[in-house]
């Protein structure tokens, strides 16, 4: 049943009087109180504001004894006040104390109320208070009336929001706005940042609430749902997907919710209520985040999550709001928040003012946390609902080594992290120590380490790091930040500055690997049931010739008079390298018939990433001059686990028996034929992995250039001949305990590695 609505919109006509009277935080609650209970014809009502201790305090009330206010309070959790908080979701009950919830305060006297609605307080899904009313009878309260309390739970929040009650608050405890919150994720980039919350694509706070002409408005929500639908059905159309950093079936399920009718009337009804438009949205998206909060499934969380999103688009639409901060807004010492993002919109920030990155989403081995690690920049993934707890400016603490993060934290946590930050500064003082010092290991066995890179920005490590050269060089990173696909003369000019910058150390390119996760803005992406072993890298490369030709050329002009190595990703087939090298000869030949310089050595390898390569090595070694080990996807496949799919990622360890055996065999497969072996994934930069790699012969490592210390560290306090010892008989069968994870620590620490 409905009410006629001129009740809501005198109620809101009221609040908005109300807000503006000069008068104090107290005197404003005091007025809302009474205001409420005379619309809603109850005998009491009360807001319950929650302090950063996690307790409801009474901070108003009419009906009930005013001696109660700031005396009487509840945890959350405890009685019908604590459960909605609790919940966050509105009660209307008209027999109270017959819920198996309700808690009696004699304090506030009353034991004379049978019916019972309350409502949330919240703002972008957090649970700031719980508004209630109350009648001596025991009656159901109307939709309409539910919607009034939610509306003015709204102008309440937005008080406590803006700091309005911080004057009125207990000094001690204080609001839970500003309450401190740790929380952990998956360390994903190591590190530790200090500094300010910046919100990716941040929320647009709605301040106007209030709606002078609801027809006007109306009409306002109609125009904006129109220039939403189109955008989406633009995008979908244009193939710009991956330039938004989404992905088409979440466009798709936003196309969905923006033509979803019974989304658009719950925000029509809003503004009948007489909200503005974008209050309506906004009240509507709070409803959302809270029933985001409670949701288990994970499948119907992230729809909940997309309806956020979409909520905040059409919320930026109505006020014409930009999507993103402008770099130049950014503090010196940034810390994003988001939920997530590509590895583009990473780079637009700009390295100089983030100090680190924090992440609801984001896997070890996703693209953004590549680009992290290659800039140094701690980061933290996997954080439940970090973008609704966080607000811009709050203070973060990012640990990027414990996967922790701290929000707002207390002063004495600050003075620790920031020693543990000087800390690590004197450690990184004694890797650059190490920079000029050998690779070699105690009984005197040298190495090679090498860096990965992937744009011009990361070769300064080459130096920083005392690396012996680019040992991977992923050139899809400078086809993911362009905006269009680069031309022959751009990709040549920037190889050529890549060799320029590695000043005669070695740089190992490797051939476009896009397809799968790594999607480029500007190439219509296909829809692939599974992506990761899809239409991708060189199986692209050999079947658009053109593409892969136009790579191989700009290599050979860049490279001319000097080195060139280059190597081909996702190899599955001795024969696709045949493929490929016959496109780089049949190059060379066109360039040397014109006249062309050409690079003086050519090298070409093959990453082996693939499994079936495995049983093809003695006819591979033959053919290639080099190969590379790619653990990141070797082991995806291996085990069958996806790499950017945290639900599994973590599920196997890479140290396990199996995944030994198969590197081991590698390495001695390229040893026997003499062919030099690297291994360029993220094992190699992990020192305990590191060491299980020498222990099975690889002498050949590239890594993240910040691993590099750690890693060099390891090895020159290490003797290879006993670590071999020690791992290479626990490969063999027959073993009960085959945890080498912990047969390698207990090694390192009988040996005095530093790990
Ligand atoms: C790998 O797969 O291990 C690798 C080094 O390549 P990428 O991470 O770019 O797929
Ligand atoms: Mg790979």
């Amino acid at each position: 049943m409905r009410s006629n609505l001129a009740g809501p919109r005198l109620l809101l006509r009221r609040l908005r009087e109300v807000m503006a009277e000069p008068i104090t935080a107290q005197e404003r609650l005091d007025k809302i109180v009474v205001l409420i209970a005379s619309n809603v014809v109850a005998e009491v009502c009360s807001v319950y504001i929650l302090r950063a201790d996690g307790v409801l305090e009474l901070y108003a009330t009419e009906g009930l004894n005013r001696e109660a206010v700031h005396n009487a309070s509840l945890r959350v959790g405890q009685g019908l006040v604590g459960l909605i908080a609790a919940e966050a979701r509105p009660l209307n009950l008209p027999n109270a104390s017959a819920h198996p919830g309700f808690t009696y305060l004699p304090e506030t006297g009353e034991e004379a109320y049978n019916s019972f609605l309350g409502v949330p307080i919240l703002r972008a899904g957090r649970t700031l208070g719980v508004l209630v009313v109350q009648n001596q009878s025991h009656r159901t309260y109307l939709e309409d009336e539910v919607e009034a309390l939610q509306t003015t739970a709204m102008v309440i929040a937005e008080m406590v929001a803006a700091g309005e009650l911080e004057a009125i608050a207990q000094e001690a405890t204080g609001l839970d706005l500003s309450r401190p919150i740790t929380a952990t994720g998956a360390g994903l980039s190591e590190g530790v940042g200090l500094g300010h919350v910046v919100l990716h694509e941040p929320r647009v706070v709605v301040t106007n609430l209030i709606a002078e002409d609801t027809d006007q408005e109306t009409a306002r929500l109609e125009g904006a749902i129109n220039r939403l639908r189109l955008s989406i059905d633009d995008l979908l159309a244009s193939g710009e997907i991956a330039a938004m950093g989404e992905h088409r079936e979440v466009l798709e399920a936003y196309r969905m919710f923006a033509y979803d009718r019974g989304w658009i009337r719950k925000i029509e009804d809003a503004i009948k209520n007489g909200l503005t438009a974008e209050a309506a949205v906004e009240k509507v998206q709070s409803d959302t985040r809270a029933r985001m909060l409670r949701q288990t499934d994970p499948y119907l969380r992230e729809r909940l999550h997309d309806l956020d999103d979409l909520a905040h688009r059409l919320i930026r639409e109505l006020m014409g709001r930009e999507h993103g901060p402008g770099i130049g807004e950014l503090p010196q010492d940034a810390i994003i928040v988001g939920r997530n993002m590509g590895a583009a919109e990473l780079l637009d920030y700009g390295r100089d003012r983030i100090r680190g990155l924090v992440l609801e989403e984001g896997g070890p081995t996703s693209h953004v946390t590549i680009v992290a690690r290659a800039l140094g920049i701690p980061t933290v993934g996997l954080v439940d609902d970090i973008v609704s707890l966080a607000d811009a400016g709050d203070a973060i603490i990012v640990d990027g080594d414990t996967g922790e993060i701290h929000l707002r934290p207390a002063a004495d946590l600050e003075n620790a992290y920031a020693e543990k930050v000087r800390f690590r500064a004197r450690r990184q003082a004694q890797y650059r120590r190490l920079r000029s010092k050998p690779s070699v290991t105690k009984d005197g066995v040298e190495f090679s380490l090498q860096m990965n890179a992937g744009l011009l920005i990361d070769l300064p490590h080459l130096e920083e790091s005392g690396a012996a050269g680019v040992g991977l060089f992923r050139t899809e990173l400078q086809f993911m930040v362009a905006s269009s696909f680069p031309r022959m003369h751009e990709q040549q000019a920037q190889y050529s500055q890549i060799l320029d910058a590695a000043d005669g150390k070695p740089v190992t390119f490797r051939s476009l690997d896009i397809g799968g996760d790594k999607v480029l803005p500007y190439l219509r992406s296909i829809q692939e049931e599974n992506p990761a072993m899809g239409w991708r890298a060189l199986r692209l490369g050999l079947d658009r010739p053109g593409l892969l030709r136009t790579q191989i050329r700009a290599l050979l002009h860049a490279a001319a008079g000097r080195d060139l190595k280059l190597m081909f990703p996702m190899v599955a087939e001795v024969d696709e390298f045949l493929q490929a090298r016959a496109l780089v000869d049949r190059e060379v030949k066109h360039l040397r018939r014109h006249n062309h310089p050409v690079p003086e050595n050519i090298r070409l390898g093959v990453m082996v990433e693939v499994p079936s390569l495995l049983f093809q090595l003695d006819e591979l070694m033959t053919y290639v001059d080099f190969v590379s080990v790619g653990s990141n996807d070797l082991f995806q496949f291996f085990c069958a686990v996806d790499r950017g799919n945290t639900r599994v990622a973590e599920r196997f360890d890479t140290l396990n028996v199996a995944f030994l055996r198969a590197l081991k065999t590698i390495a001695d497969s390229a040893n026997k034929h003499h062919v030099p072996v690297t291994l360029c994934g993220e094992l190699a930069g992990r020192p305990l992995e590191a060491m299980a790699l020498i222990g099975l012969g690889y002498r050949d490592l590239s890594m993240s250039p910040a691993a590099l210390g750690p890693v060099k560290a390891m090895l020159r306090t290490l003797d290879t001949s006993r670590l071999s010892a020690r791992l290479l008989p626990r490969l063999e069968p027959g073993h009960d305990d085959n945890n080498i994870r912990d047969v390698l620590k207990r090694f390192a620490a009988e040996t005095d590695v530093a790990l």
